[in-house]
């Protein structure tokens, strides 16, 4: 499985409607600095609600992920999986009432526990290693052995049967 395209609508710094192609396999996505490289990755968790906090996505609110002046932002990320694609998208929107999140999967109107249960058939989880964030490195090689341990333990997924061992003792 993999991410075949991102289309961004009025998300932080892009706005006008970007379709952003990707590919099976590694891709880079490089630029000058300010151009929106971590606004994309930043639009991926947003879409798939990976982030507890939005102070995750660089953002106070919500709607300061809306492009400056508009009173809505969405994001689609298409997944390809053999011959099947799936499309996950995530809206935010400004009305008189306060402010709105939405989310929809393949078009269908739905809620985030939908959205991270259809994610985890693809080992996608939001307290997963699936994205490595700037600093996440750093913190992770100034870490105590034990500490590093306990991350490999929850990504080669051994933490989980200690879980169940200490549960049942
Ligand atoms: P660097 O190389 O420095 O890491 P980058 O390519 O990752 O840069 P981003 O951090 O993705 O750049 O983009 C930063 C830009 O996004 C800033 O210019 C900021 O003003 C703009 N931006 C963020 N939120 C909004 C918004 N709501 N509306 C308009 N522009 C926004
Ligand atoms: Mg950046």
């Amino acid at each position: 499985m993999f991410i075949k395209k991102v289309v961004l609508k009025n998300f932080k710094s892009f706005g006008k409607k970007t379709e952003i192609p990707f590919i099976d396999g590694f891709v880079v996505i490089s630029g000058p600095n300010g151009s929106g490289k971590s606004n994309i990755i930043d639009s991926i968790l947003f879409c798939l609600g990976l982030t507890p906090s939005t102070k995750q996505l660089r953002a106070d609110r919500l709607t300061d992920l809306i492009h400056n002046g508009k009173n809505e932002a969405e994001v689609t990320v298409v997944f390809q999986s053999g011959n099947k694609s799936y499309e996950v998208t995530r809206k935010v929107k400004i009305t008189d009432k306060g402010y709105y999140s939405y989310y929809y999967l393949n078009g269908k109107s739905t809620n985030l526990s939908e959205i991270h249960k259809f994610l985890s058939q693809f080992g996608i989880y939001s307290d997963a290693y699936n994205v490595v964030m700037q600093g996440d490195v750093t913190r992770i090689t100034e870490m105590s052995p034990l500490q590093r341990r306990k991350i490999i333990d929850d990504i080669a997924g051994i933490s989980e049967f200690d879980e169940k061992r200490e549960k049942r003792t």
